[in-house]
């Protein structure tokens, strides 16, 4: 045995860290925002109702991986009751959900910059609360990270074009993106 001779894993980490020529961007976890105040920006929808939408662009949650989601203005804060996505043990989020916000993404998988899909999942059955379930018409598909499979994020329909995020799953710029001058 000559365990003495491996570096140690901080060791290791601590070099794949200096290798990465991108450092991550500053992020905010989803506690550290007031929702949906510091989230959201507020839109006029074609029907003339305001719709609220991203004001932050959405990151991956796991450490290094830091994967984007979604940009600005592409999900619409919608709200429901928590506990809609399993739990997710030994995952970093939130151990239990008390949330009442998800973001709707329609287009989907197109609208994302970076999402995975599940495979239809026979056995999920999402509560009866749960938008979109309602209408769904096929089976669950579980929303992943593209990079890096962590999940589940949020959940769509097999043949669906919709997906829901939950907000407490995901990190968000540390700045909203900037207003365009006029
Ligand atoms: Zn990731």
């Amino acid at each position: 045995m000559s365990q003495q001779q491996q570096p140690s894993q901080e060791a290791l980490l601590a070099a794949l860290a200096a290798q990465s020529s991108r450092a991550p961007p500053p992020t905010k976890s989803f506690a550290e925002l007031a929702a949906p105040a510091d989230l959201t920006t507020s839109v006029s929808t074609d029907g003339g109702a305001d719709a609220l939408t991203n004001s932050r662009k959405i990151y991956c949650t796991r450490e290094r991986c830091g994967a984007v989601i979604l940009q600005p203005g592409v999900g619409e804060w919608v709200e429901a009751e928590p506990g809609i996505l399993p739990a997710a043990p030994g995952s970093p989020f939130p151990a239990e959900s008390t949330t009442v916000g998800y973001w709707y993404v329609r287009g989907s998988p197109f609208a994302f910059d970076n999402i995975g899909f599940s495979r239809p999942d026979a056995a999920a059955a999402l509560p009866d609360y749960a938008p979109g379930v309602a209408e769904a018409g096929g089976k669950v598909k579980w929303l992943i990270c593209a990079e890096c499979d962590l999940g589940p994020l949020g959940w769509s329909f097999e043949g669906g074009k919709e997906a829901w995020l939950a907000v407490d799953r995901l990190r968000y710029a540390a700045e909203p993106k900037a207003v365009a001058a006029a």
